[in-house]
């Protein structure tokens, strides 16, 4: 017998970021909550203090644009939805320019006490050490990179041993569009068809020996980020960072993932590359392509620098950079229907970093969809998804499906962690970008931002029309 009903609560797991959002979502659609936040009795290693929304390092939101940048659409979108994140963020903005930065005090702060003040929401301090149990009805797990140790193993239990990562090898993604295939060419090794493939399914950069030394030196010689303490040094033989293989040797590299063996430069036929770097697809929608095993520690500014140097790449567009952390993280695509449930057990939901996003806004943005949700799920509603023209339509594409998942690599999962970017939403209908008037010269350069202007626009325009209305800013006292 079902015993739940609109007024039985539903748990979220996690008051960090997601946490903290669904919670304000669930409780904003009329539904009770009950939030089980584990610090105040057990720490983790990133966070100082027991605020709910502790940010654990920078005090930026990122870019606050919402015409031509991503970060900015998704921020103004959670606005629309009536985001307590945001509304708290915007409350306690310091000056950073075109970014949304904020005073982190006064930010948790303000969090915690609208949470602590909403009479639908219950705050309890305990670590939940298992899977939440059926009794509980719908349930959100939002408990985030550092999820304690007890339920990530049950979480694994759950899942599967592979299912759950607890570090990331992000290699960088680049546009599609940004690629010169004058340069660069399509074929898979040895034209290797495979499930699924057309054996043309890698775009190659090819190398000649000059450029190949000149590229490993750069990458010995580059800046990186060193791991936290805490983190351990996580490098096993199958997913070292790029610059750790090319200080092991100068031919590593082009015995490793650089190898040139089984592809033929479709532009220069006789002449043999030295080396090859090879992108594969990274979305359904082909608009972004991942640098095939270039998991890397080395600085962001770096990373742009020396992986602009491979041919075909010397106007690349990072989607994202590389990074390998401590994460914890499910391998939502094959785990997660599209309302961010978990197949294997009806009424619980994933929400934030632990679902494969990246960064505190696209964290508090999932936490937000996974808290309408089950909150609509509870009122016997219809589950309403977010168009895939917006901003948080495109990042729940990509999480519950949109990513395209590899198994040619035995042993290694293609997913990894992902933030907002304009590579994840649909295109725009062809003819859309045109010449303005009076506009003498429209370079490729003109036409990316005024792609990106079209896109962003038509995200908040069916942003609005998914919500109704342009929905008021959250109220916190
Ligand atoms: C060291 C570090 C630095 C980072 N720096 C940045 C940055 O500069 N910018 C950026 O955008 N992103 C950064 N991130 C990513 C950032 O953590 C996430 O984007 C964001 O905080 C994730 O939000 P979340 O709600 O999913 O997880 P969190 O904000 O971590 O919240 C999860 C919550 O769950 C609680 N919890 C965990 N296990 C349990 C349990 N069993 N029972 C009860 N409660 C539990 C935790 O205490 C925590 O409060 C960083 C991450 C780390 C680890």
């Amino acid at each position: 017998m079902n015993t739940t009903s609109t007024s039985s609560p539903i748990h979220v797991i996690g008051g960090g970021l997601a946490g903290s959002e669904a919670a304000w979502q669930i409780a904003s659609a009329g539904v009770p909550v009950v939030l089980h936040e584990m610090r105040g009795v057990r720490g983790t290693d990133a966070h100082k203090s027991d605020g709910l929304a502790e940010l654990v390092c920078s005090n930026s939101f990122r870019s606050d644009d919402a015409t031509s940048n991503a970060v900015g659409v998704i921020h103004a979108e959670m606005r629309m939805a009536g985001s307590l994140i945001m509304a708290c963020a915007d409350r306690h903005q310091v000056p950073a320019g075109g970014a949304l930065a904020v005073d982190r005090d006064g930010f948790s702060d303000a969090v915690t006490k609208a949470i602590h003040d909403n009479p639908l929401i219950t705050v309890v301090r305990e670590e939940i050490t298992g899977l939440p149990p059926k009794e509980w009805g719908l349930a959100i797990v939002a408990t985030g990179p550092l999820t304690a140790p007890s339920l990530a193993q049950a979480i694994q239990a759950e899942t599967g041993a592979d299912a759950l990562a607890f570090f990331d090898a992000i290699a960088p993604i680049v546009y599609r569009e940004s690629i010169d295939m004058d340069i660069c060419w399509y074929q898979s090794r040895y034209d290797k068809v495979g499930p699924g493939g057309t054996g043309k399914d890698y775009i190659n950069c090819p190398m000649n020996e000059e450029q190949y030394n000149a590229f490993v030196d750069a990458l010995i010689a580059g800046d990186t980020v060193g791991f936290k303490e805490w983190e351990g040094t996580p490098y096993f033989d199958g997913c070292l960072p790029i610059e750790v293989m090319a200080e092991r040797g100068r031919e590593t590299l082009r015995h490793g993932p650089m190898k040139p063996m089984g592809l033929t430069n479709a532009h220069n036929p006789t002449v043999k590359a030295y080396a090859v770097v090879q992108l594969r697809q990274d979305n359904a929608l082909g608009t972004l392509y991942n640098m095939v095993g270039f998991q890397t520690k080395l600085k962001y500014g770096a990373q742009a620098e020396i992986f602009r140097m491979i041919p075909g790449l010397e106007n690349a567009e990072f989607a994202r950079l590389g990074g390998l952390h401590r994460n914890t993280y499910i391998n939502s695509p094959t785990l997660l229907d599209s309302s961010l449930t978990l197949k294997s057990r009806p009424g619980l939901r994933f929400a934030g970093q632990i679902t494969g996003c990246e960064g505190y806004v696209e964290s508090a943005s999932v936490g937000l969809l996974a808290g309408r949700f089950a909150a609509a799920e509870r009122k016997g509603e219809a589950v309403s998804l977010p168009p895939a023209t917006t901003a948080l339509g495109s990042l729940l594409g990509h999480i519950t499906g949109g990513h395209i998942v590899t198994d040619e690599e035995p042993g290694k999962r293609s997913f990894q962690p992902m933030n907002i970017n304009f590579g994840l939403f649909p295109e725009l209908q062809p003819g859309s970008i045109v010449k303005p008037e009076g506009v003498k010269r429209f370079r490729g350069k003109d036409k990316t931002i005024m792609k990106r202007q079209l896109i962003a626009k038509r995200a908040l325009a069916d942003c609005a029309t998914w919500l109704g209305q342009a929905a008021p800013l959250a109220e916190t006292t």
